[in-house]
Parts: structure tokens; sequence; C-alpha cells
């Protein structure tokens, strides 16, 4: 496979901007090779620089649910554009995505528009703290929540320990607030909540952690962290940046039917522009700005050409079936890898939710804790990424990230993947098997 243009353009990139790049996982860092620059998507299809066509597995990292260049998303976006990019006013393009979420979402009363996943974690730890009066929050390792200073944090040692900055640059103030457990643990949470009481606004968690593997969560255990927040008067925050609008309309909360105080939002809902958002009930949300002390602002928020974008696609994800046929698709990819593997006794296994998966190299089938992942299994990954490639089928540069089936991937295109993803993990579990750039 020729990388030439990709090669050349990641070294003049390298010469701009650190790592070479505007977010440190497109840098290829544990992959083999150089990071594929690509100019264009249309449906399923990524191609690169040097004219490599992928079927794509990645979807700029969720957000393209209907796939690249949905003739859809594109002339909502390319009317709004006509009109001009940005205001700095309201636009009754939000109030149109306002009553389509709000309209077909039983979780939250009202929403606030901001720029990116981040923005809306960072909002909503916010709002959980001016609604409860209370500082310390409670997170969980392997999710992720952006990189906003009190959630770039990570277990000390010891069950229950106030977390370590996992970023230079970020006081020790800010871990002191924040209390890092472990997932699927009741002990943990029983024993941070009896060590701080009174002291915790809320606990935040990845209903459906997809940013370290995919460690999908008991419903009961979710069920518990509902009940005993209530007790504490503590706020229950899902982070839904990506299961939202992934996992059915409604996210993970409609998906294990649990009602969280508050949600974020991010990827799907901006169509592939940026945008976040968060939402709760009214008597909630009444605390942000300008209705409340709480203050939160952005001058692209509500942005009308992602917000068209928006619009168009979860008008799209609205329509019938829709999320039980994406659901259908994942797990025709998912069973026939997986039936292959366990018959080559390969120690490989998909595990997937909605149009979620996440190839595990793993021995363990049931994985809900980041530490349960067997780390020195992944070595094999760079190999699988490399020659997956090679195979024409592009999928996230780390062992650890989840992929993603869009609209736009069709039954054909899965059965063919299944059998490239089974081809080259016979490969690469060949004892013989030897790498050659
Ligand atoms: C992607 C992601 C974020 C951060 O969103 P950005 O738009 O990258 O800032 C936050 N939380 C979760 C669960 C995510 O997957």
């Amino acid at each position: 496979m020729n990388t030439n243009n990709s090669a050349q353009l990641f070294d003049e990139a390298k010469t701009y901007f650190p790592g070479g790049v505007s977010s440190p996982v497109r840098a290829f860092k544990s992959v083999i090779g150089p990071p594929l620059f690509i100019k264009k998507g249309k449906g399923c299809f990524i191609y690169d620089e040097d004219d490599n066509a992928f079927v794509d597995y990645c979807g700029s990292w969720g957000p393209l649910i209907l796939g690249h260049a949905d003739e859809r998303v594109i002339s909502a976006v390319s009317a709004a554009l006509q009109n001009g990019t940005s205001f700095g006013t309201p636009t009754k393009y939000e109030n149109i995505l306002g009553k389509l979420i709000l309209g077909n979402h039983r979780y939250i009363e009202k929403l606030r528009f901001v720029s990116s996943g981040t923005e809306a974690v960072m909002s909503a730890i916010r709002l959980a703290r001016g609604y409860t009066k209370k500082n310390k929050i409670i997170k969980f390792e392997g999710c992720y929540h952006g990189h906003s200073d009190s959630l770039l944090v990570k277990a000390g040692s010891g069950l229950v320990t106030l977390g370590e900055t996992s970023s230079l640059g970020i006081p020790p103030a800010f871990a002191n607030e924040t209390i890092v457990v472990a997932l699927d643990d009741e002990e943990a949470i029983r024993e941070a909540i009896s060590k701080y009481k009174n002291e915790i606004a809320c606990i935040i968690i990845e209903p459906v952690p997809a940013n370290n593997g995919l460690l999908l969560q008991r419903k009961e255990y979710l069920q518990f962290l509902r009940t005993i927040t209530q007790e504490n008067n503590i706020l229950l925050i899902f982070d839904e940046v990506i299961s939202g609008f992934r996992i059915g309309f409604e996210g993970a909360a409609g998906y294990y039917n649990i009602h969280p105080d508050i949600i974020t939002f991010g990827k799907i809902i901006g169509g592939g522009l940026p945008v976040g958002a968060y939402g709760a009930r009214k008597e909630i949300m009444q605390y942000i700005s300008p209705d409340g002390g709480v203050y939160q602002a952005g001058t692209l928020s509500g942005n009308p050409l992602s917000v068209s974008a928006g619009i168009a696609q979860l008008t799209a994800c609205l329509s019938e079936n829709f999320y039980t046929e994406l659901e259908r698709k994942t797990k025709l990819l998912a069973n026939l890898v997986n039936k292959f593997t366990f018959e080559n006794n390969i120690s490989v296994n998909i595990l997937f939710l909605g149009a979620i998966f996440w190839i595990s190299f793993s021995d363990n089938c049931i994985i809900r804790r980041a530490d349960q992942i067997e780390a020195d299994k992944m070595e094999k990954f760079k190999y699988f990424h490399y020659e997956l490639l090679r195979q024409g089928i592009y999928i996230g540069p780390s062992g650890y990230e989840v992929c993603f089936v869009s609209e736009a991937h069709t039954d054909a295109i899965l059965t063919q993947t299944a059998e490239k993803i089974c081809r080259v993990l016979h490969t690469i579990f060949d004892n013989q098997y030897v790498f050659k750039d």
C-alpha cells in the first residue's frame, strides 16, 4: 500500500503542530505507519491522499451515524450556509433541534447547546456543583469525559482514594476534588460516599463505557448508582457523548430505562460538525445562566451550521427501524468473527451493543472493568491494524478504541469486512507470522 503522500504531509505537519496533529490519538503512536491523511468520505468509505479507499469503522470517532457526506446532512448544511455561518444570536434552528430532541427523549426537559463534548461535560459538572452546593465528584477508571481539568484524573492507589492528575498542568487541588473508583464495584461507591459524606456533588459515568474498550455494565449496577445517589442527595450524570442517539434515540438512559439527573451529548448530535449539549429536568436546568447562577456561555454555541446538521441527522435517526437495523448489522459482523475465532481457538472476540463494537484481544469474554483488559495481549493489535489497512479496512488506531457501524454500511460490506478480519486474525495469530513493511 502506498502511503507516500500521507507520510510527506505528516512530516510537514510535525513542523507546525505538536505531534503533527490537532488531537493526540490521530498520530498513530500505537500502530504502524504514518497517520493517513483523509481527503474525502462518501457513505461507509473514506479515501486518503494516496487514493487508497477504506471501509471506515471510525466514523470520525462516532458522530457519523449516517455515514460520510450523507445527502440529507450536506443539503441541510449547504442551505444554512447560504444565510451565513454565525450570528451570535438565537436562531430558529435551535428551536427546531430542541423540539426534535426533547419531544423524543423522556429523560430530559431542557437543553443547552455548546460546542464540544468536553464543554458539555465540564458544564454539567459545574451545574451539579452549583445545584448541590457540594464540590467533590466521583468518576470511574476506564471512562473518558473529555479533557477538562476536573476529569483528567486517574485513580490513586487503594480502593477509594482521591485521584492523581493524568496530565501535566493540572493543579493537584483539582484532583483532590475528584474521587476515582473502579467500575462494577458497589462496595467502592458505598465506601466513597460514607468517607466523603455530604461532600459529593455528582457521580459521572459513561453508562456504556466506550473509550477504553467497551466495558458493558450490568443494568443492576447502573440501577444501584441511581438509587444510592438519590439516597444521598448526589446527582447522577450520564455522559452520553458516545452512546446518546447511538444506543437508540434515548441513548443508554432509554436502553436501560434509568433516569439520570443530567445527560451530556456530543458527537452524533452535531452530524459531524462541532457541537455538544447537556440536558436535565427543568428544576436543575434553571440553575444555568441567565436563569440561574451557574455561568456558562459560548460565542459559537448553537451554531446554525452545526445545529442544521444535527436536525438532518437526528431526523433520519427517528425513522422507523433505524436502530434495530443498525443493531442487526453490527450483530451480523460480530457473530461472523466470533464464530471464526471460537472455532479456531483465537483469543479475540467482538463485544458489541447497538451500533458500537469492540474487537477485544483479551481471553475474557466478560469485561466490565478497565483492569480486566489484558494489556499484554494487545501487543498484536498493531499488526492487526496494519494488515487490516492493507485489506482496505479502517479502524481506530488503538486496541482500546471501539468501532462504529453506520446506516451506510451494507450487509455485503459488513460480511466482507468480517471475512477480512478473520483472514487477518488467522495471519497474525499464526506462529509463522513475521511482520513485513
Ligand atoms: C468524545 C467524548 C467526550 C469529549 O467530547 P469532545 O467533543 O471530544 O470534546 C466526552 N465524553 C465522552 C463519553 C466521549 O466519548
